[in-house]
């Protein structure tokens, strides 16, 4: 932005943006939060513009997740990154609409709870990850070169299939609620 426009409400002063901390209060919660503004040094009006009420709904937005224990903006953008996908493809993987991680990484939306459960359980194990990728057939996005054994040209079975643990993961505990059979711990 240019620090050299005009006071739009005097027209004569020039304005500077500045940012100052100020005490907010969510949800019982109170802390500092930068808020932007924009002051004129002729008639002295401090407002904010476009630019700077971006700034501050993102702001509140990040003080609010922080509250509410949900993963920061940064904290997605590096899982994402981590995983070396696309926000499309994040979206794709985890739900929440073609532009969802882009607005999750701004600032713009919080993620739901149950989105900021299933980011937290793919950060911690990146097995989550591949299971995710299969269950929802991305296997082509990924090129399958986290060094998983190949011994199957098949695709992927539906979870019906008889030989348990996928080809496509390390034999983790894949293990199913024994509700069906549980002598065998195969439901079929
Ligand atoms: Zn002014």
């Amino acid at each position: 932005m240019s620090t050299q426009e005009l006071c739009p409400l005097c027209g004569e002063g020039q304005v500077t943006q500045h940012r100052e901390d100020a005490e907010q209060t969510y949800a019982g919660h109170t802390g500092p939060v930068p808020m932007y503004f924009r002051s004129c040094n002729h008639c002295g009006s401090d407002f904010a513009g476009a630019e700077e009420s971006l700034l501050n709904k993102r702001a509140m937005m990040a003080f609010r997740k922080r509250v509410d224990g949900l993963l920061p903006a940064a904290r997605v953008a590096a899982l994402r990154g981590k995983l070396r996908i696309t926000q499309a493809q994040a979206a794709k993987l985890f739900g929440g609409g073609p532009v969802a991680f882009s607005k999750y990484e701004t600032d713009d939306v919080a993620q739901s709870s149950a989105m900021d459960t299933l980011l937290r359980l793919v950060e911690a194990n990146e097995n989550a990850f591949w299971t995710l990728v299969d269950q929802k057939g991305m296997q082509a996005d990924f090129g399958r070169t986290q060094a998983q054994p190949a011994q199957s040209s098949q695709p992927m079975q539906p979870l019906t299939a008889s030989e348990g643990p996928s080809p496509l993961y390390e034999p983790v505990e894949l293990k199913r609620p024994p509700q069906d059979n549980p002598q065998t711990g195969q439901t079929r």
